[in-house]
């Protein structure tokens, strides 16, 4: 079992099939218990009705079946949804909803949820990066992080489109390749058959860019997307805003992306947040598109949340479109993403922030 076991989600597969031997239990119990906890995602142990009665004391008296404890819960007027978890050690972190209609299409119900208490990159114009960092997260408390999505869309029903969790992105408060091996066994409970089931296509993990991270991640048997915050195409304006780059510049971090789409057949996806007057200029965006050029990659374009710290405030309209229009002309696949859920700190960490702030 893990040295941290907050709640059975903190449990891998091997893991549950030792605590089932341990309580003297036939191994077929190992599914029930799977399937009680992530597909029919069980608030107590007495839900699973398919276990017998005994066994489900036992396991209440053994671990706990949750490790998150909702504080504070935000809708959006766009319909996402942000919610304040309280942790078993009395840490916050925060988490998101985000739902994307598809027209005619499949739409997307998106959990974007986070992997650390605080950061360690410390990005200036992020609520999160200000906080400092405190603690990785285990499996668990990012497991449930998406289970506790997982219930709220469910209660909604059929009628519903959203009424099942489609993709899953680690791109909340934290590095999420800073916490390298918790993450990947959330990734693997996340999506093993056995238990939640998501595809490996639906989920992308976001990084800073930790280049020797990005290339062991690259090696994984599960191969998901990778969403790299880049913000700036040189050194020098990255250095600051991403001060990582000062450990993997641009010459490493982009040839690691490179490999990575071609070791995994998975297009990368460069983050690129628009300030004013910071990175938004014409001459920014061809250095982006010379900076790019050759990689398999798509660039998001993201305004600055107009909420976050005074000094990193989003471009007029017309220069985020010019920008934009100069990638397209330079050939650069990109999309000009919405901030969402600007009128509930949907920002990441402000939530926390200025729940922090009020105690
Ligand atoms: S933007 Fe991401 S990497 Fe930077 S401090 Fe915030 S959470 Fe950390």
């Amino acid at each position: 079992m893990s040295a941290i076991s907050n709640a059975i989600t903190d449990l891998a597969l091997k893991d549950i099939e030792e605590l089932v031997e341990a309580l003297g239990e036939p191994q077929y119990r190992v599914n029930q218990i799977l399937s009680g906890v992530y597909q029919k995602l069980a608030v107590s142990y007495n839900e699973m009705t398919d276990l017998p009665v005994s066994l489900r004391q036992r396991l209440e008296n053994t671990i706990p079946l949750h490790s998150l404890t909702q504080v504070q819960k935000l809708i959006s007027k766009d319909g996402t949804v942000k919610v304040l978890f309280r942790l078993k050690d009395g840490k916050t972190i925060e988490a998101a909803l985000m739902l994307y209609s598809a027209g005619a299409g499949r739409p997307r119900t998106t959990v974007c949820l986070s992997t650390q208490v605080g950061c360690p990159i410390g990005c200036p114009f992020c609520a999160t990066g200000q906080q400092g960092f405190e603690r990785n997260l285990t499996p668990g408390e990012m497991i449930d992080q998406v289970l506790y999505f997982a219930r709220e869309v469910r209660k909604d029903g059929e009628e519903n489109r959203h009424s099942h969790i489609t993709n899953i992105v680690f791109m909340g408060m934290g590095e999420p390749l800073a916490n390298y091996e918790a993450l990947m066994q959330a990734i693997d409970m996340l999506t093993s058959p056995r238990c939640f089931g998501t595809s490996p296509r639906n989920i992308i993990i976001s990084t800073a860019g930790l280049v020797p991270l990005i290339q062991r991640l690259s090696k994984e048997k599960i191969k998901v997307g990778i969403a790299v915050s880049l913000h700036a195409s040189d050194n020098k304006l990255r250095n600051r805003l991403v001060p990582l780059n000062k450990r993997y510049p641009l010459e490493e971090l982009i040839p690691a992306c490179t490999e990575y789409a071609k070791k995994t057949g998975r297009r990368v996806s460069f983050e690129y947040i628009l300030f004013a007057g910071i990175n938004d200029s014409l001459a920014q965006a061809k250095a982006l598109a010379v900076l790019l050029s050759g990689t398999n990659c798509h660039v998001n374009l993201i305004p600055a949340n107009r909420t976050t710290n005074a000094g990193f405030q989003p471009p007029s309209r017309n220069k985020v479109l010019a920008f934009e229009k100069e990638l397209e002309l330079a050939g650069i696949n990109c999309t000009l993403r919405l901030s969402r859920g600007q009128d509930i700190n949907a920002g990441c960490g402000q939530l926390r922030s200025s729940y922090i702030a009020g105690i």
